[in-house]
C-alpha cells in the first residue's frame, strides 16, 4: 500500500501526469526511474498501475497499464460531524477517519465550539485525507465539508436514517435514577437498538460529537425534536477526537465493514 500516489488531474486516455509533491516525492526521494511500475488513485474509486514513461524535476509522465475499480468502502455511508479539536488533533482525528471508512466529516459549529474552522483548516483537512488515503488503500476520499452550524444540520439531515448524538450521561449519584428514567440511552444498548433502527445494513449514519464544552441542554433538546437518539459512551469523558473514533469503529464493529 505505501506505493500509492494520488492523481491531482484525471487520467487523460491512457496517461496520467504527477506533479507538486507527488512527483518531488518519487524523483527526489523514491529516487524513481523511467520504466519504474507504481500505483494511481484519483479518489474516483478507481485504482491504476502505471509505468512511469518520463521524469522531470517536478513532473513525472505515466501510462496506465491496468485500471481496477477497487473498493474499500464501508457497506453504509458514514458521516461523522464533530466540533474540531484543536492543533495535531485535527490530523490524527481526520487520519483514524480515513482509516475506519467514514465516508464524510462536517466541521460542525455549535454553541461551545471554540472557533469556526477556518478555509486554511478546512485544506489542510483535505490534504490529510489524501496522505491518509494513500496509507490503508482507500480509493474514494472521505469528503471535508464546509463548516455546519447545529440549526443547518439538524434541518438538512431529516431524511438519514440514523441521527446519533453522543452525549455524556449525568455522572453517579444521580445516574442510576436520571439515566433509568429515560433521560439518555445507555450505550451499548442505545447503540445496539439505534443501529437495528436503520431499515437495511447500506443506510446512511449521521453521528455527531460535540466540543471539549459538550452540547448544550437546547442544543440536545432541539436533536430529540428532530428524531436524534442520544448516547453515553460510557462513564469516562472522552477527548472530541476519541469520542469520534470511538463511535465510528463501534458503528463499524457493528454493521460490519
Ligand atoms: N464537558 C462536556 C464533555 C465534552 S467531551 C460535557 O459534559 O458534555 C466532547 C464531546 O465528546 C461531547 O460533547 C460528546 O459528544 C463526546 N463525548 C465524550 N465523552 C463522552 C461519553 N462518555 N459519552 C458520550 N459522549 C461523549
Amino acid at each position: 500500500m505505501t506505493d500509492r500516489y494520488f492523481l491531482e488531474t484525471p487520467v487523460d486516455g491512457n496517461r496520467a501526469v504527477l506533479c507538486g509533491g507527488e512527483a518531488h516525492h518519487l524523483v527526489h526521494v523514491m529516487r524513481a526511474r523511467q520504466g519504474d511500475r507504481l500505483t494511481l488513485f484519483d479518489g474516483s474509486g478507481a485504482e491504476y498501475t502505471a509505468e512511469i514513461s518520463a521524469l522531470r524535476r517536478d513532473r513525472v509522465e505515466l501510462v496506465i497499464v491496468a485500471q481496477a475499480e477497487v473498493d474499500r468502502e464501508l457497506p453504509f455511508p458514514l458521516t461523522l460531524a464533530v466540533a474540531l479539536p484543536k492543533g495535531d488533533r485535527q490530523r490524527w482525528l481526520v487520519e483514524k477517519a480515513v482509516e475506519l471508512g467514514v465516508g464524510r466529516v462536517v466541521p460542525l459549529v455549535t454553541a461551545h465550539s471554540v472557533a469556526r474552522p477556518t478555509a486554511g483548516v478546512i485544506m489542510r483537512m483535505r490534504r490529510w485525507v489524501i496522505d491518509a488515503s494513500k496509507q490503508c488503500g482507500r480509493n474514494r476520499l472521505m469528503q471535508i465539508a464546509e463548516p455546519t452550524g447545529w440549526p443547518d444540520l439538524l434541518a438538512g439531515s431529516t431524511d438519514v436514517a440514523l441521527r446519533i448524538l453522543a452525549h455524556p450521561a449525568p455522572q453517579a449519584p444521580a445516574r442510576p435514577t436520571e439515566v433509568n428514567a429515560g433521560c439518555l440511552d445507555h450505550s451499548a444498548g442505545c447503540l445496539g437498538q439505534s443501529a437495528a433502527l436503520a431499515q437495511t445494513p447500506t443506510d446512511r449514519i449521521l453521528a455527531a460529537i460535540g466540543p471539549e464544552g459538550g452540547f448544550t441542554d437546547e442544543e440536545i433538546a432541539a436533536a430529540r425534536r428532530a428524531g436524534w437518539r442520544v448516547i453515553d459512551l460510557g462513564p469516562r469523558i472522552l477527548r472530541v477526537e476519541t469520542a469520534a473514533v470511538f463511535l465510528a469503529a463501534l458503528l463499524v464493529a457493528r454493521r460490519g465493514g
